[in-house]
């Protein structure tokens, strides 16, 4: 099936999802105040998810979005671990009872900037104040160019039992672009001596839509991927946004995909991996049909959150370092996103959150929706009918008129009982989602990357 019509249709600017609603609604009224309050008074029955941020890299990737600190200086991390250290201290006083953790992850920045000793530290001391579940999810993302065999081990001794490599792309002339200079070998390397450490699930991000990427020359990178069948593929869509990332102007000056390439490039990287036996997650996820993501999403036990899809139903999360965002009864909270501030806020409240976001009744139910779309692919009516007493067809009857166009496209299916992705439609699932998102219609979408 020719997929690029449908791609070149749906690919529009709108949000990922990972919070609704979606962080410019956030309000910078909600600080250290609420979010202590917030956590003295969540359920102790519920486990936690602890996300830590270390945002420090020692070279900049020109595509990049996230929240990071060019740096050489190996001094930065033992006062920025005291920090994390002392952050953990004052939330898990806040929480009162001492509290299980089902997931824990590390994400930046370049977690393994972290000398081992360091890992050790900021490991032990989470491990001090909280109980780790025996089958917990403990995960770090890695980047090959800069980690060594000596880390690895330390986290797999640590409790480390996931690790996602940073990959993007193999072709010379497109790291060359994107300053990210990472061989193949490189990459296979680590990938084999994770294995061998008993790491699972082990994850690849790559990135389409980069400066001289081609249809056959991205097609070369994914079918490199599929000889070393990572479990997990994370196949993002590059979210060019200068205005946010200025760094990413440099990019400019090499070509780049036309939108109709992109969706080329995405569709016939889809088709690869689904030949060759991975399962589409949702829409821009892929796993092995033994990994636990796929398994999960065959039960109906698949959750999502800020660090992406996970089997662990957490709830509640904790956001710690720099701007880290934690979800606790629903609400969101989210840390000062300089280092510096954020070590001094620390050091002065034992708290830096800056803005947050408490739900409102409608938010809440819209979440809801939005959640078991993303995760489910489906809203079954009675569901919805038990947990806000309250009919779905009535209440949502504009956004069931506005999904028709999905439904004619074959993307969506819809009976007297639930609304539902068809399993092409997964791929389409946050363009089903926005018609839920009160807040896209005043807004600009272009502050979002594109769906597809
Ligand atoms: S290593 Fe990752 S976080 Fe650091 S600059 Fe590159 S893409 Fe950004």
């Amino acid at each position: 099936m020719d997929l690029k019509p449908l791609f070149m249709k749906y690919s529009r600017p709108g949000p990922r999802y990972t919070s609704y609603p979606t962080a410019p609604h956030w309000s910078d009224s909600i600080g250290p105040d609420t979010y202590q309050e917030t956590l003295r008074t969540s359920d102790p029955s519920v486990p936690l998810a602890l996300y830590a941020h270390i945002p420090f890299c020692e070279s900049l990737c020109y595509y990049c979005g996230c929240n990071i600190k060019i740096t050489h200086d190996a001094q930065v991390s033992h006062p920025y671990v005291d920090a994390l250290t002392a952050e953990i201290d004052s939330v898990a006083d806040a929480l009162g009872t001492r509290r299980r953790l089902s997931q824990i992850s590390w994400g930046g920045g370049t977690p393994t900037f972290l000398p081992a000793s360091e890992i050790e530290r900021l490991q032990r001391h989470t491990l001090k104040r909280f109980d780790l579940e025996d089958d917990a999810e403990v995960s770090i993302e890695i980047d090959p160019r800069v980690t060594s065999q000596e880390q690895l081990r330390t986290l797999r001794q640590e409790g480390f039992n996931r690790v996602s490599l940073g990959v993007q792309d193999f072709d010379p002339q497109v790291q060359q672009a994107v300053n990210r200079i990472q061989s193949p070998e490189m990459t296979q390397d680590m990938l084999e001596y994770c294995r061998s450490l008993g790491y699972r699930g082990i994850n690849f991000d790559l990135i389409y839509g980069l400066p001289f990427q081609t249809l056959e020359s991205f097609s070369r990178t994914i079918e490199k991927v599929i000889r070393m069948r990572p479990d997990r593929i994370a196949l993002y869509n590059y979210a060019h946004l200068p205005s946010l990332r200025p760094h990413q102007r440099i990019l400019e000056k090499n070509p780049m995909p036309p939108v109709d390439e992109r969706v080329a490039i995405f569709s016939l990287a889809y088709e690869q991996l689904q030949e060759t036996g991975y399962i589409a997650i949702g829409m821009d996820h892929f796993a092995v049909p033994d990994d636990e993501l796929s398994l999960a999403l065959d039960r109906g036990t698949l959750y999502r959150n800020f660090m992406g899809y996970t089997v662990k139903r957490g709830t509640h999360l904790l956001g710690i370092g720099a701007s880290a965002i934690g979800e606790i009864n629903g609400g969101f909270f989210q840390n000062v996103r300089e280092v510096g501030p954020y070590q001094q806020s620390i050091s002065e409240k034992g708290y830096a959150t800056f803005r947050g976001c408490v739900l409102s009744d409608d938010d809440r139910k819209r979440k809801w929706i939005i959640q078991n779309l993303m995760c489910r692919f489906e809203v079954p009516y009675s569901l919805y009918r038990q947990q806000f007493d309250e009919d779905f067809e009535v209440r949502y009857d504009e956004e069931l008129d506005a999904l028709e166009e999905l439904d004619r496209d074959g993307l969506l299916e819809r009976d007297a009982s639930r609304l539902r992705c068809t399993p092409l439609g997964r791929l389409f699932v946050r363009n089903a989602a926005m018609v839920f998102d009160s807040y896209l219609k005043n807004e600009k979408s272009t502050a979002y990357s594109k769906t597809l």
